[in-house]
């Protein structure tokens, strides 16, 4: 009777640890099966190893006119640096936004115009979304953006190619660092728990300011900053945070 136990225990055990593994492998792989082959090659990051405390929190789907306003304040008022991600038809519709926000001393990356999905769309559709904002964000500071997060994290060999040509670095996240903020119901103290539960240094922090739950990720930010200050973690910019890779 023990034995039959122990080796159904063991069985369930083992059958958790298979599925947990399937699912793992499946999660990575509706991703990209070359996304490591890119990270390597320095085309994607999703973080880097560094020996400084610092971390650096991106922004997406913005501006957004209340939730990118209120943000702003907010990292001015811990004196932090982020990274946005702009849609570029938002970009164009609020200037001003993204010119405080290179004013502030924030980094723009280009999150592509309407945040279509890319999955089954045209070299020439892709190229357009991606073109097209990189020239808006010029048009409004001065600067290309240097990294694009693809829409919905989407991934393709052809899709690579074109951000290549546009010389930009895909600018995607660390896995645990993706707090589900833009749910609605999350609120800023889940989501700023779970950036703390999860830290290490030289993470991506991927967040919304331009969901409909973004205020909560700004009240998130007011929690989170200064904890990670007392931790003696500096919030910095992507450029920055590759600034600061160390080089074995
Ligand atoms: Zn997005």
């Amino acid at each position: 009777m023990f034995i039959v136990m122990r080796r159904k225990t063991a069985g369930m055990v083992f059958a958790g640890i298979f599925f947990f593994g399937i699912s793992l492998g499946l999660y990575n792989f509706a991703l990209h099966p070359n996304m490591y082959n890119w990270e390597k090659q320095g085309i994607l990051i999703r973080e880097v190893k560094t020996d400084q405390k610092v971390i650096a929190l991106t922004f997406d789907d913005g501006p957004d006119p209340v939730n990118t306003r209120a943000l702003l304040q907010v990292l001015e008022k811990h004196e932090a640096q982020a990274t946005f991600f702009v849609l570029g038809k938002l970009a164009e519709k609020y200037p001003d936004l993204v010119k405080e926000m290179t004013e502030a001393g924030h980094e723009i990356g280009n999150h592509s115009y309407s945040h279509a999905d890319f999955n089954g769309k045209s070299d020439d559709f892709i190229r357009k979304e991606i073109k097209k904002t990189s020239a808006i964000i010029k048009d409004i500071t001065g600067q290309n953006p240097k990294f694009f997060r693809p829409p919905g994290g989407y991934l393709s060999h052809a899709m690579v190619d074109l951000t290549k040509e546009e010389d930009l670095t895909i600018g995607y996240w660390t896995w645990e660092q993706d707090s589900k903020d833009w749910r609605n119901g999350t609120s800023g103290e889940q989501i700023a728990k779970h950036i703390l539960n999860h830290l290490q240094s030289g993470q991506i922090v991927v967040l919304h300011d331009g969901a409909s739950n973004g205020m909560q990720t700004v009240k998130a930010m007011d929690i989170l900053i200064p904890q990670l200050k007392k931790s003696g973690y500096k919030c910095v910019s992507l450029s920055r945070l590759l600034e600061l890779e160390n080089h074995e």
